[in-house]
């Protein structure tokens, strides 16, 4: 076994590239008021991703034939790091949850025909994607609640059911839904994914929610499918296989978010070291205060363990390494990690530190959400226990 901490020469010409790119030309947009209390509009999006299209920097992540770098696990560790310096770079770069994982999905599962009608366009950046799974009352910790239902009469599969939490969902083109199909005599029953263009009739945004993030586009929404009505061909992969399918798309995407959220934490440490250098008090600058200087160091030391679990366990997966047990430790360690970082950033900036004077404020809000999606840490935490009783 060899272990090999080297960036090479181009990832790290890559890195450098998409460092200058989001410091420079996204950092500025962090003030634009298309940055809503819903996330970035889909106006500010378009424009964002033209300036990553014009650098030659969007979906960067792509297979090569769907045109994009075709970028390893541990390459994309790399990269999104340096993407999420501004919760704005993986807009622009269209790796963003929940699109990055949803192409990720799309890529591995769908047929032709669903690649060219639903996939393609996410990955070109004309339009977005949503991952429709929790339910008020149903799935969401455990997906195995799902309540949403799914009838096939032998031509059409007719979806009921209420979903919350979804991210993006307003103006949305390309959907993934989660839900039971009943059982029947033509396809196996059980929980299934089916795609749909956002416009078809039976898919009701009741609300955009109203939450303590703001940067994912569109927000996150509570909707309805009414006699939601769909052809065969709608079935992603096979039926009865939804929850095989979401662990492959979960593993990859709760690893990406650590990547951002590196990013964006170490940016919040970038802020507090600079003020913890001219800020004076009690006769000299407060980062040689031991308080201080203490609570940058474990911010430092949390920055660095983060990073080489998320390379670990990228590094066990371009391995061939499913890697599920190493992504839960992953996820929960990083996000409970990042989350510290970030209050301890607030703490050091003092006063400045609960306002938007500086970007550190919303990185500490937007990061809260971290531990709750995609597993929450305590769901993470039961399944590595449940992993050890086994072992
Ligand atoms: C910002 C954000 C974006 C999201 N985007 C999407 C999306 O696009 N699509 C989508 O389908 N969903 C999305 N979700 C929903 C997310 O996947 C769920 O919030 C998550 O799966 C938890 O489900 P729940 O909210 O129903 O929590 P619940 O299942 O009600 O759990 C509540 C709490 O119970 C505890 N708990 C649960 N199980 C255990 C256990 N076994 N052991 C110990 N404690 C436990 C945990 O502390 C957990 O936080 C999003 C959520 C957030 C916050």
């Amino acid at each position: 076994m060899s272990i090999d901490f080297t960036v090479p020469a181009d990832l790290e010409a890559l890195r450098d590239r998409v460092r200058s790119f989001v410091a420079d030309r996204i950092v500025p947009y962090e003030r634009d008021p298309r940055l809503t209390q819903h996330g970035p509009d889909d106006d500010l999006r378009a424009e964002l991703v033209e300036l990553a299209r014009a650098e030659k920097l969007l979906t960067v992540q792509a297979p090569v034939e769907f045109g994009g770098l075709g970028l390893s696990h541990v390459e994309q560790a790399v990269v999104y790091e340096a993407a999420g310096w501004s919760t704005l770079g993986p807009v622009a770069m269209n790796c963003a949850a929940p699109d990055e994982g949803n192409m990720f999905l799309l890529g591995k599962v769908a047929d032709p025909e669903q690649i060219d009608r639903f996939l393609m366009p996410v990955i070109r950046g004309e339009q977005r994607s949503v991952f429709a799974m929790t339910e008020p009352g149903g799935a969401g910790s455990d997906p195995n609640q799902l309540t949403t239902e799914a009838v096939f009469d032998g031509e059409n599969f007719v979806i009921n059911g209420r979903k919350w939490l979804i991210t993006g969902a307003d103006g949305a083109k390309t959907w993934i839904i989660m839900a039971r199909v009943a059982p029947n005599p033509h396809v196996p029953a059980g929980p299934s994914l089916f795609l749909a263009d956002g416009d078809t009739p039976g898919i009701v945004i009741e609300r955009v929610m109203n939450t303590m993030d703001r940067n994912y586009v569109g927000g996150h929404a509570v909707v309805r499918f009414e006699n939601l009505t769909l052809p065969r061909s709608a079935v992603l992969g096979t039926t009865g296989e939804a929850l095989r399918y979401a662990q492959l798309r979960l593993a990859p995407a709760r690893l990406t978010h650590c990547m951002r959220w590196l990013g964006a934490a170490a940016r919040a440490q970038s802020i507090a070291v600079d003020y913890a250098r001219t800020r004076t008090a009690f006769g000299r600058p407060i980062g040689e205060h031991e308080g201080v200087s203490f609570m940058l160091a474990d911010n430092e030391v949390a920055l660095h363990q983060c990073r080489l679990t998320i390379w670990h366990t990228c590094w066990l997966m371009d391995s061939g390494d499913r890697a599920r047990h190493e992504s839960s430790m992953a996820k929960s360690y990083v996000s409970e990690e990042l989350f510290k970082v970030a209050d301890r950033c607030v703490q050091v900036l003092g006063g400045i530190g609960i306002s938007d004077e500086t970007v550190v404020e919303m990185i500490f809000r937007d990061m809260r959400a971290f531990r709750l999606y995609d597993g929450p840490t305590e769901v993470h935490k039961f399944a590595i226990g449940r992993h050890l009783l086994r072992e």
